[in-house]
């Protein structure tokens, strides 16, 4: 999950992370209320969640009350990159002496942390790397280790921060891996990094991508989640406790195991169609969860065909067909079923099935055969 910058600050500031203070506004005469808590001159700030507001007009800075409603004004309804304005962020203005860039993520490949720290901040890093690659000092973090403060001088020192910022930002950055890996983050990168004329070292912007695997040990996550413009039938999903994605084709899929899921996604392009979502209702499918993901993709308008797609293993095929009668039973559905059972008492699955096969529930044999059936009861292909 993507955080707004003044999301991404408030956590920041859980790891005392220095940011300047401001608060957050959703119309004309609440920035002003926030400009004149936070203290002239102040900067308004269009919060969406993609970069690159400051070039297309969204951050301005105001000196007095009529500045900001003129910004504000301006800003609010504001389209960036498709994104519109609805939020702004409203902060005391600082005085820049310089305009520096640190960030943590996770290099795969290295099976490590990757921090990386340049003076060439406020501007797009990937122009930097692409176009002054010796301009980004970098240093991969061996988890178990862990960033020693010793390490973050070195870096900052490497990437030539001025040397009167040097203290406070390998601090900070101490900080930001601790909120980078406590606060399970997939990023957290702060661009620009600012040494003030006063010489001292914070945050002036926040972009922290959240990582959802980690959410159930984070409850306090919800708050942040409900900001957050989810595709309905992914709400729906999330509510029932089901393993699903969204997409934009005709053809809904249940399958049990994720592996089966994918390559099931892969087969219903193959045979000319496209997903509708990506369903895996895990090992057990009992006619509960069977029925609460057939009610998920019976929400999908786009949705006219549904392909269930079931290996037995462990799970026996005649359980699975006992629960997918029952959950027809419980939820009408709008589009036909495709269904192949295969595996574990497959057999003894289709006879339970065979009473119930009508137009409305094709039973296939293979997996290519019922994605091609899927596909053409949605229309073919599109
Ligand atoms: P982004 O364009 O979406 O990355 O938004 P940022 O929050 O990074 O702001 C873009 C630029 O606006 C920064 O690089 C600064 O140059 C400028 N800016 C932002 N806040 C302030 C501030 O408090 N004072 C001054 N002087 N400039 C600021
Ligand atoms: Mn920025």
């Amino acid at each position: 999950m993507d955080l707004y910058e003044y999301q991404g600050k408030q956590y920041f500031a859980r790891f005392g992370i220095p940011t300047s203070p401001g608060g957050v506004a959703s119309d004309v005469e609440q920035a002003v209320a926030q400009a004149e808590a936070a203290g002239y001159p102040v900067v308004v700030k269009a919060q969406v969640k993609v970069g690159g507001r400051g070039k297309a007009g969204g951050i301005k800075l105001a000196a007095d009350a009529d500045e900001v409603r003129q910004h504000a004004g301006a800003i609010l309804g504001m389209d960036i990159k498709g994104h519109t304005v609805r939020t702004l962020w409203v902060e005391h203005a600082s005085d820049i002496a310089h305009e520096y860039y640190a960030s943590f993520t996770l290099d795969r490949s290295a099976k490590k942390h990757l921090c990386m720290v340049s003076a060439k901040g406020g501007v797009d890093i990937e122009e930097v790397a692409a176009t002054d690659p010796a301009a980004i000092a970098r240093l991969h973090v061996d988890p178990v280790d862990g960033l020693a403060l010793d390490q973050a001088r070195q870096l900052v020192a490497e990437a030539g921060l001025h040397e009167e910022a040097r203290a406070e930002a390998a601090e900070l950055l101490v900080r930001l891996y601790t909120c980078y890996v406590e606060g399970d983050c997939d990023l957290a990168e702060i661009n620009p990094l600012i040494l003030t004329t006063d010489g001292r070292v914070h945050a002036l912007d926040a972009k922290v991508t959240l990582d959802d695997n980690a959410a159930f040990r984070h409850p306090e996550w919800e708050e942040l989640a409900g900001t957050e413009s989810l595709d309905e039938r992914e709400v729906l999903a999330k509510e029932k406790g089901l393993n699903y994605i969204g997409l934009s084709g005709s053809v809904g899929i249940i399958a049990n195991g994720a592996g089966l899921a994918m390559s099931t996604l892969d087969v219903v392009t193959q045979a000319g169609g496209q997903a509708a979502n990506f369903l895996d209702i895990g090992g057990g499918a009992n006619a509960d969860v069977m029925a609460a993901a057939l009610e998920v993709i019976n929400t999908d308008e786009a949705v006219r065909a549904i392909f269930v797609n079931i290996f037995g293993g462990i799970t026996r095929c005649d359980e699975v067909a006992k629960g997918i009668v029952e959950a027809l039973g419980r939820v009408a559905l709008r589009s036909p079923i495709v269904l192949r059972l295969d595996g574990t008492n497959a057999p003894q699955g289709r006879d339970i099935l065979a009473d119930h096969v009508s137009e409305r529930l094709v039973v296939e044999e293979t997996m290519l055969g019922a994605a091609r059936r899927a596909v053409e009861l949605a229309g073919g292909n599109r």
